[in-house]
């Protein structure tokens, strides 16, 4: 079982708020403003164009050092129990995510753990890039493709290329990304709302 992070273990509501905080405008008009960008099916880093901030990438240290990682409240209070309950399942679970390289020491220390872990800082390729679907697996000693499940929030980054690559997709549908499309996931996808979900369902994602 592989995971991702942002949206499926960590909510990232405090990072937005954070730069809500450094452009100096209100979180509720920089969320709509995401939201507003997401529904035209825009990447994050296009909201700041649309808010007319293109300097946005000099205030990226100043956003770091405002959000100081990851914290225990960012976590969603199902993941430590729904990966206790995959592991007495007999899974051995993977996270590997785009996001810097730090997070993983930050998750460790939050007792976030799993056999392996490794964020797309670290190796050097990032989602949707079918590259990062291969590495993932190595990283997992080379399993069959489909007797590993990818767990993710969003269509287009998680459960598109990992469905691609072999994975077996399932779909958290938490998290803007989840909520702002209208794409359908791909036949054959466990959609679920938790990871308490998940566990109550596993046996569907091999079904
Ligand atoms: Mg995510």
């Amino acid at each position: 079982m592989c995971l991702d992070v942002g949206e499926t273990l960590i909510d990232e509501t405090r990072v937005w708020m954070c730069w809500a905080e450094i452009l100096e405008i209100t979180p509720f008009t920089f969320m709509a403003a995401m939201g507003a960008v997401l529904a035209r099916g825009g990447d994050f880093r296009d909201v700041f164009a649309f808010l007319g901030r293109p300097e946005w990438e000099q205030l990226r240290p100043d956003v770091a050092t405002r959000y100081g990682g990851f914290q225990e409240s960012d976590l969603y209070p199902d993941v430590k129990p729904a990966l206790d309950a995959l592991r007495g399942a007999g899974y051995r679970l993977a996270i590997v995510a785009n996001q810097p390289p730090e997070r993983t020491e930050e998750l460790r220390f939050l007792g976030v753990r799993a056999d392996v872990m490794a964020m797309s800082g670290e190796l050097g390729v990032h989602k949707p890039a079918p590259q990062f679907f291969v590495a993932a697996l190595q990283l997992m000693g080379d399993p069959a493709p489909g007797s590993v499940a990818y767990v993710g929030d969003r269509l287009d980054n998680d459960i598109g290329p990992a469905a691609a690559a072999g994975m077996r997709p399932i779909w958290i549908r938490r998290g803007p990304w989840a909520v702002i499309t209208t794409e359908v996931p791909p036949s054959g996808t466990l959609v679920i709302d938790s990871l308490d979900e998940l566990v109550e369902r596993l046996n569907e994602a091999w079904s």
